[in-house]
Parts: structure tokens; sequence; C-alpha cells
């Protein structure tokens, strides 16, 4: 069934787990995300990041492909714009039915991203399209962005963010960022931050870059009050390697055979990431 994020988090949020957000740019990577949540009776947040959607994955067609495998499934799903940062991009999504935009304004200052944020998030709720913002600075793992420390989001400031936005979910900068980390190391999340932020707000709460954090760090996140954790390296990564090795190992497999098991690795990439959230067996609650 086609939800919006909204539903799916509030659920989440009343109930401590998180939900996975699994990135995708085709219909195997949408096909694999949607069984893997099926086969844990688990929600599932479909992500197309605003660069994907322009460069390859059409927008008008994955927003297709999703609602209908959202119809055939029995567990929720919802599509969500990612780091949607221009105006006309996120009204394109908007027209497309996306369930969810994400208001990506974190490069400004606080008053013109609360100011941004609130002019999308009055389109979407006309319309009862949920909003995802974002304050503090994420950045980029290979440039270990997750370390620095004065651009995490502040208590304060996302209290005061919820309130003059009424944004649905807030992505915070909390020491993930996005892609692979370097040489391997794991990031150091402020859990401490992350209890704080919900205590004072109450909230969703979206950690982004959860790929390659480490399953502990992901489980103690959602116990400290992550509601959906973005993923989206690891399955690109898995994807890529499987490809390579099954030309290694099979180099005259056909190209449709090579397809349907890149789609069955994504499925299980998304399926452990589901587990590690704490969402499978969850899609109960909305039946
Ligand atoms: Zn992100």
């Amino acid at each position: 069934m086609y939800v919006t994020m909204k539903e799916i988090l509030d659920d989440a949020n009343k109930n401590y787990y998180g939900v996975i957000s699994a990135s995708v740019i085709n219909l195997e990577l949408v096909r694999g995300a949607i069984r893997a949540a099926q086969e844990e009776n688990a929600p599932i947040i479909i992500n197309i990041g605003q660069g994907q959607m322009t460069k390859h994955g059409d927008c008008e067609i994955i927003s297709k492909i999703v609602r209908t495998l959202a119809g055939r499934a029995t567990i929720p799903v919802a599509l969500n714009l990612d780091h949607g940062k221009d105006y006309e991009r996120i009204t394109h999504a908007f027209r497309h039915h996306f369930s969810s935009i994400m208001i990506d304004a974190s490069a400004y200052s606080l008053e013109e991203n609360i100011q941004r944020t609130r002019e999308v998030v009055k389109l979407c709720h006309s319309q009862n399209v949920t909003v995802e913002g974002e304050i503090g600075f994420i950045g980029q793992a290979a440039d270990s962005d997750d370390e620095k420390f004065d651009l995490y989001t502040r208590v304060e400031d996302a209290v005061l963010f919820f309130k003059e936005t009424e944004v649905d979910a807030l992505a915070i900068a909390v020491g993930t960022a996005h892609g692979k980390y370097p040489a391997n190391r794991e990031p150091k999340i402020d859990f401490d931050r992350i209890k704080e932020i919900k205590q004072a707000t109450n909230k969703p709460l979206v950690l982004h870059g959860g790929s390659d954090s480490g399953s502990d760090n992901i489980r103690q996140a959602v116990a400290c009050g992550i509601n959906k954790i973005n993923v989206c390296t690891d399955t690109f990564v898995s994807c890529k390697e499987g490809l390579k090795l099954m030309l290694q190992e099979t180099p005259y497999i056909d190209f449709m055979s090579m397809m349907m098991e890149m789609e069955n690795i994504a499925k299980a990439t998304i399926q452990d990431y589901i587990r590690i959230s704490g969402s499978s067996d969850k899609a109960s609650h909305f039946r």
C-alpha cells in the first residue's frame, strides 16, 4: 500500500523503531527494496535523490513503478525525494505524486533555511505530502565531514526549526556522513545529542549516511530516537561488486539473468538493514 512518509514515521516514533529509506535509480532496486520489506513484513521508504532523478531515474517513471509495486504489496511504502534543493525539482516530484519531499536548505543560514522549508511545507501539506527538513551539516564521509563537530545539529535549533516550519521529520547532523568512510573507520555518533533532540522535540528524526556506519551504531542510534535511516552507498556498492564477481565467475551469463541477480543482491543488502533498524514485523501496525 502506498502511504505518506508521515504515517510510517509517526508509528516508528511512537514505538521506538527505525525504518530504512532505500535509495533507488531503476526498476530492479525498487523491486529489490519492496521485496525485502515484504519478506520482513516491514514498512519501507523508497528514496531518490534530486541528482539521481535528474541524471537517470526519471521522476515520473520511478513514481509510477513505486506506486504500482506499492499497490501490490501488503506493507506500507512511501516515496521520498531525497535532498531536494531546487524548488523546480521539488514541485516536479510533488506533481508526480511523491508521498514525501525532503527540502535540504541546510547550506543556508538557519533563518533562510526556515523560510525556504516553510514554503515547501505550505505546498506539500496542502496535498497531505510529508516534508523532511535538515539542519546542521551532514556532508561526505570521504571528506571526514562526519568529524566536523561544530556543524552538528544544536538542540535549540531543532526545537525552533520544528516549531517554525512544521516539518514532519528532521535530518540531524550527529556524526555520520554520506558514502564510505576512509579506511573503513566507523563514525563516532553523538548519541547523547540524538537523545537530547528527541527529548526536546518528540518528533521523527532522520540519520543520513547509514551505509558503512556499523550495525551496533545504527541499533544504538535507533534506541536514542532515530526513526529513519538512509541507505544508498552500500546497496550500490554491493550491486556493483556482485556484478563484477558474476562476470568473472560466469562470463557468458546473459544480461537478463545478471539484472535479476543484481535485484537479489540489492534485496539482500536492504533486508539486512531492515533487520538492524528494528522495523521487521512492524507492518502489522498499519493493517
Ligand atoms: Zn543524505
